[in-house]
């Protein structure tokens, strides 16, 4: 049987207005404006848009500049600073093979990036931190190094710092430490366990889930869900990537923010507009919007 492709419904509309904490217009189908028509419609009236390279974070903070209903991040996303020094021998990079630019093109994007965070409908610097999923150890200590740049141009301009954590939590809690963390920090699709929730809690970090908490094999989600702090509750779609139940597989956008806040709702045992108010005041705390 082919895959199905086609949009998901949308879901029942929201009584209480949310935030999507992370998404990517920019590689989803259709207009800006029709997708936010689309997510308002079902009580998503805000958008944080997400830049992974210097193209998509222009593209980003011109589109919040635009838009109200839109805020945006700036970053070099973990995968994309070791392609900048070492070019894209994996193919990965959305814009194609490029040659590698050694560390004083990793500079010059991050020079860029520092200009783009100091704007004001800029509301943070990411997503930045460490992905080891898609990175081998030739590229390591470029994404180390560029995560330290972001979280210090995070710290410089008072802008939320959003972390892509991928199989290297160990790692970016590390860093964080080292560096010493912004005061507002957002993991981004949040992917760790109780334990590390609680580390997170400690520490006042913010945890953002996306749409795999739905996930049959998410059990270890759905337990951090359970023990982290309300106020530290974020929900996200990182769309056009993890489609919640029952749609996994077809296109993500922000209107399905519905479906997974339900099911949060659900892990929490609160009702859904307990749980939306919840994430709608955390999420302008931490974008400070
Ligand atoms: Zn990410
Ligand atoms: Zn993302």
């Amino acid at each position: 049987m082919p895959a199905d492709t086609t949009p998901p419904p949308p879901p029942p509309p929201l009584r209480v207005p949310v935030a999507d904490s992370h998404t990517h217009l920019d590689m989803q189908s259709g207009t800006v404006e029709d997708g936010l028509a689309k997510a308002a419609a079902v009580g998503v009236t805000t958008v944080v848009q997400v830049g992974c390279d210097v193209a998509g974070s222009r593209w980003a903070a011109k589109t919040a500049a635009a838009h109200t209903a839109v805020h945006a991040t700036v970053a070099l996303h973990p995968n994309e600073a070791p392609r900048i020094v070492h070019g894209d021998p994996d193919g990965w990079s959305r814009q194609g093979a490029r040659p590698a630019g050694g560390e004083g093109a990793l500079d010059e994007a991050l020079a860029e990036i520092d200009a783009l965070a100091a704007l004001p409908h800029v509301k943070g610097v990411g997503e930045t931190g460490l992905d080891y999923f898609r990175t081998g150890p030739g590229g390591k200590a470029a994404q180390e190094r560029s995560f330290r740049a972001h979280i210090e141009i995070a710290k410089r301009h008072g802008k939320a710092l959003v972390i892509h954590d991928r199989e290297a939590h160990e790692d970016v809690l590390r860093v964080l430490k080292e560096e010493g963390a912004p005061e507002r920090t957002v993991f981004h699709c949040y992917s760790g366990d109780a334990d590390m929730a609680q580390l997170c809690a400690e520490s006042g970090y913010f945890m953002s889930f996306a749409g795999n908490v739905t996930f049959k094999n998410a059990k270890p989600l759905r337990d951090a869900l359970a023990v982290a702090p309300l106020e530290l509750v974020l929900v996200e779609t990182d769309a056009p990537f993890l489609t919640p139940a029952p749609y996994r597989g077809r296109p993500n956008a922000p209107y399905l923010i519905p479906v997974t806040l339900r099911a949060m709702a659900e892990v929490r045992a609160i009702d859904e507009d307990a749980m939306a108010a919840a994430i709608s005041s955390n999420t302008a705390r931490a974008f400070d919007y």
